[in-house]
């Protein structure tokens, strides 16, 4: 088993049964919990979870299409952007999908001619009796998680110089005064 997760993983089950999506147009909703139980390698920085990932389906059908609306919760540990010590964020978000056929989309575009494209289309060759939503469900939690976080919004980070973590107190390098915000960033422009 790999150390970290980088895609849905295979334990997850999240189908949505066509059946229960009412012709009516009116919405059908789910609600479950799917397991992360490993830390996630999102672009370099590593999620630890701190709970089950709790997701949310809302599907409705309109104009022959099938809308689901995946909207998912939870809550990770990472290192602190400025003092690399633990730190907790919740991530929420949520991330719409249609799902269509593709002969509709075809008719569709020669009668109408061709979409804006603002919002994809997920194309099917017919209509399966379910719809795995494992991928979805991952790149709505993925582009839910923070791309920074803080311990605390007022975290004083690292010395530039000696690395200590001005959270613990000052350390004993000379200050040239100013936010140590600046100093990280004078520092940073001194080895351009
Ligand atoms: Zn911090
Ligand atoms: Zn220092």
């Amino acid at each position: 088993m790999p150390e970290y997760l980088t895609s849905a993983p295979n334990n997850w089950k999240c189908r949505l049964v066509l059946a229960a999506v009412p012709r009516d147009g009116s919405p059908y909703e789910d609600e479950f919990t799917l397991p992360l139980d490993r830390p996630i390698d999102y672009w370099d920085q590593i999620y630890t979870p701190l709970s089950e990932l709790k997701v949310r389906v809302t599907a409705f059908r309109s104009e022959g299409r099938v809308v689901a609306e995946v909207a998912v919760e939870t809550e990770v540990e990472a290192p602190c952007a400025r003092c690399l010590e633990p730190a907790r964020s919740r991530v929420k978000g949520d991330l719409r999908y249609i799902f269509s056929l593709r002969r509709d989309e075809q008719l569709r575009e020669k009668n109408e001619g061709a979409q804006d494209g603002d919002e994809e289309i997920i194309l099917l060759d017919s209509w399966e009796d379910e719809i795995d939503l494992a991928q979805m469900v991952w790149e709505t939690f993925i582009t839910a998680l923070p791309p920074a976080i803080l311990c605390s919004p007022d975290c004083r980070g690292l010395c530039p110089t000696c690395g200590a973590n001005l959270n613990e107190g000052p350390c004993s390098c000379k200050t040239e005064g100013g936010d140590p915000r600046f100093e990280v960033l004078r520092k940073f422009m001194e080895n351009q």
